[in-house]
């Protein structure tokens, strides 16, 4: 059994002792690039114990008071990985990119170790292939996802739209006017339009509530639709038509 002795590897910065983090709950960050960076400076506002690792020691002094624990390191190195107590984390994050090779050797060691949840970032599809063939069950495509999200705000009738699938996604619109003002039962709108109106907020409100099939909603609501790509798109330009 490999000795954790942390301590006396390069590790350069640490506040916590990493395998003590790793067995209380921590998420390990691997790559604190501009992706992992924000990942991880978004769990640790939130509270959660970080465990950073980064080859680069500028990055790493970066990150050195921001998470509980970071170090520099090779993360394609087995032992490393072990000596940070990598092995004992349940949630890893890969978010190494533009090194494939470094990307998939860090995936493949990371799936050795028998972690409980994985992701891995890919930054293209054949990137993203390999890491699911390799067995990584949660493959996430930043600049992809976010083109595609941009493509739909960009039309102008969705103000936010979440990808949930491929074929799957979550997008805040306003009511067409063809369903507003009547109980949302009496739209007929899944069997016509393909979409479930999940939720909705009041203008000027604050608070998104369930919408039930009681609901009567306004065209100045907002609200969250759910379906394909293509039906919350033809759905959310219902009115285009009617519009000066
Ligand atoms: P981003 O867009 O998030 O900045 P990227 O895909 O452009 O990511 P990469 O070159 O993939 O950038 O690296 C992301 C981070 O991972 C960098 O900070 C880099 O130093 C680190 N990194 C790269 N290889 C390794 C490795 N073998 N072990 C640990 N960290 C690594």
């Amino acid at each position: 059994m490999i000795e954790k002795n942390w301590m006396a590897r390069s590790a350069s910065f640490f506040t916590g002792d990493p395998t003590r983090l790793a067995k209380d709950g921590a998420v390990a960050v691997i790559g604190l690039g501009r992706f992992g960076g924000s990942l991880a400076k978004e769990l640790a506002s939130h509270g959660v114990d970080v465990i950073g690792i980064d080859i680069a020691e500028a990055v790493v002094a970066e990150f050195a008071d921001r998470l509980a624990h970071v170090s520099r390191g090779d993360a394609t190195d087995e032992v490393v990985l072990r000596q940070l107590g990598i092995d004992e984390v349940s949630r890893v994050v890969i978010a190494i990119g533009s090194d494939l090779e470094a990307s998939i050797l860090v995936a493949s060691r990371i799936l050795k170790l028998g972690n409980r949840h994985i992701w891995a970032k890919a930054i293209s599809e054949p990137h993203a292939e390999i890491l699911h063939q390799l067995g990584i069950p949660n493959v996430i495509s930043p600049e992809n996802d976010m083109g595609r999200r941009l493509a739909h705000l960009i039309r102008g009738h969705i103000s936010d739209f979440l990808p949930i699938d491929e074929d799957f996604v979550l997008a805040r619109t306003t009511p067409p006017v063809r369903i507003a003002d009547v109980p949302l039962a009496s739209t007929g709108l899944r069997g016509k339009y393909d979409v479930t109106v999940v939720a909705f907020k009041r203008r000027g409100g604050s608070r998104w509530d369930i919408a039930d099939r009681d609901v009567t909603l306004y065209a100045d609501d907002e609200i969250l639709i759910a379906g394909s790509p293509h039906h919350v798109e033809v759905f959310s330009e219902l009115d285009k038509d009617t519009e000066g």
